[in-house]
């Protein structure tokens, strides 16, 4: 079962491979959605919303979804920019970190310490680790006896 944190550590790794890739450079992570007096071609008025990182480079010219709110949207992109996605990554591996295998001072035998719950429950891989895992659970090599 200690596969769980070797394949979520891995998910993790694609994360931030995914938040890198959308990044030009380091300075550029945060992201922030801005409103143009100027509007879209469907409506003219505007605003049109827009997302720029921090260094004001455009990362995307114009937010104009089909269905949903254009402020909704581009405040939801901007909200999860690769800058937030790599603090919540570095998270997510310091909590994987307290609750895996070879940290012998947390994991005794098939119960982690760390959650220090005694009589029984937890049994590793703890809940604490399946619930990581869990929004990853359609990527390929989940298992569902991983599911809390
Ligand atoms: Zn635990």
């Amino acid at each position: 079962m200690g596969d769980l944190v070797q394949w979520l550590r891995a998910q993790l790794d694609e994360d931030e491979r995914i938040a890198r890739a959308a990044m030009w450079c380091e300075d550029a992570a945060a992201w922030r959605a801005a409103a143009s007096e100027y509007g879209t071609p469907t409506r003219p008025d505007g605003p049109r919303w827009y997302i720029e990182d921090s260094l004001e480079d455009g990362v995307i010219r114009t937010v104009d979804p089909q269905a949903s709110d254009d402020e909704g949207v581009a405040r939801h992109i901007a909200e999860h920019d690769p800058a937030r996605v790599l603090r919540e990554i570095d998270a997510k591996r310091q909590v994987i970190d307290l609750h895996a295998p070879g940290q012998m001072e947390y994991v005794d035998g098939d119960v982690c310490m760390a959650c220090d719950v005694r009589g029984g429950e937890p049994f590793y891989p703890c809940k604490t680790l399946r619930l990581l895992a869990l929004p990853y659970a359609a990527r390929p090599g989940y298992r569902e006896e991983w599911r809390p």
